[in-house]
């Protein structure tokens, strides 16, 4: 019985590092709730270095989508691969590994799945594969143009992943029909295997009850996985690679099976902003948060690293161009920059406030304690 019990609890252990989804800096997880409306996973405050969401432990349940500010830093004369920006109080971990290359520089740019190389070196890590490809298409363009159309060019590059012309909601829709039968067999086989099955072994514990447990398991996995490739090469036909990765592991091991509906959904709106994405899935209360966090560290960026006078300048030109792509998108979506802007309710008391993270101050001081080298503003 205790090899039996070491089986099942291996099979349970495997399952459980399946639901640990790593949400890495300036990213956010969606997450369809379990009613109509979708929210946020606790992902986003306090992302200074990335942080593990554990997903819903029902496959069903398990829509969830990640979606980052542009992995590229872009300028007229530039390319880096961070912008610099953190959105916790601290700002730690910002920029501390900015590498920067002017487009004249540029001599190779390859990827490997969704990491992007220039010039043979690691450069960024995309989410997905698409991103990657899309990326170097951009540094393409960004290379043969003249500065005065880079300028277009990285303002454009913004836009499309802020204000996409594409209609999420709609796309949204199609994959939720999509992945509705990927779902149901992957929570038909966590009811099966990892419940129903060891329920009925603890009562009848023959050696061949669990070797059809076994067997069953494996090809309900099977099957799965079938339904996994022939969803994904359907909706994501370019990412090949991926994709068989992705099966390799299915097959072999079937509590990873369970989880293939994550597979599908996670990387699929890689393309667009949190800000694009939380439009749609957000409640208003939640998407001002997330614009507001967003935003905030955008006009009151924290620094901590050292950067070289050229870094700098990348960095408040790559800034200036999404601070003015995120106001467009912001207005567009109903959104007041003011009202982002102003804490909700001060303290009696209160003579000066931190503008970025709202630390309220009942003495006068020049800068904010949580947040480094930002000053306060006085309460007139
Ligand atoms: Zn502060």
């Amino acid at each position: 019985m205790r090899d039996e019990l070491t089986l099942l609890v291996l099979l349970w252990c495997i399952y459980a590092s399946e639901l640990g989804i790593w949400v890495p800096m300036r990213a956010v997880l969606f997450r369809k709730g379990q009613g109509r409306t979708f929210r946020t996973a606790e992902g986003f405050p306090g992302n200074a270095k990335g942080c593990l969401h554990w997903n819903h432990i029902f496959p069903y349940f398990q829509q969830v989508y990640l979606t980052q500010q542009a992995p590229l830093a872009l300028s007229t004369k530039a390319v880096a691969n961070q912008t610099g920006q953190s959105w916790a109080g601290s700002g730690k971990g910002s920029s501390a590994n900015l590498t920067a290359i002017r487009y004249d520089q540029i001599e190779s740019l390859k990827r490997d799945g969704s990491i992007l190389f220039i010039n043979g070196k690691r450069f960024v890590d995309c989410l997905a594969e698409m991103e990657a490809k899309e990326s170097i298409c951009t540094l393409e363009a960004l290379k043969a143009a003249t500065e005065e159309k880079r300028a277009e060019l990285v303002g454009g590059y913004y836009k499309s992943r802020l204000s996409p012309d594409k209609d999420i909601n709609e796309h949204l829709g199609n994959l939720n029909k999509a992945t509705q039968k990927l779902r149901i067999l992957c929570s038909g086989l966590f009811l099966y295997a990892l419940v129903l099955c060891p329920i009925l072994y603890a009562y009848y514990p023959a050696p061949h009850t669990l070797l059809y447990y076994l067997l069953s398991s494996v090809l309900f996995g099977w099957l799965i996985s079938a339904e996994y490739f022939l969803l994904h090469r359907k909706l994501f036909p370019k990412e090949g690679a991926k994709r068989v990765q992705t099966l390799l592991k299915q097959s072999f091991c079937f509590p990873i099976a369970i989880g293939a509906c994550k597979d599908i959904t996670l990387k699929a709106k890689a393309a667009f902003d949190p800000i694009a994405m939380g439009k749609v899935i957000l409640n208003a209360e939640s998407y001002e948060d997330l614009c507001r966090l967003i935003w905030l560290d955008l006009k009151y960026p924290t620094q901590t690293a050292m950067l070289s006078v050229e870094a700098t300048a990348h960095q408040e030109e790559t800034r200036n161009h999404l601070i003015e792509a995120t106001r467009s998108a912001l207005e567009a979506n109903g959104i007041s920059i003011e009202k982002l802007e102003t804490p909700a309710s001060l303290d009696p008391g209160t003579v000066c406030f931190c503008p970025r993270c709202f630390s309220e101050y009942q003495k006068e001081r020049a800068t904010c304690t949580d947040c480094s080298g930002i000053s306060t503003k006085a309460i007139s």
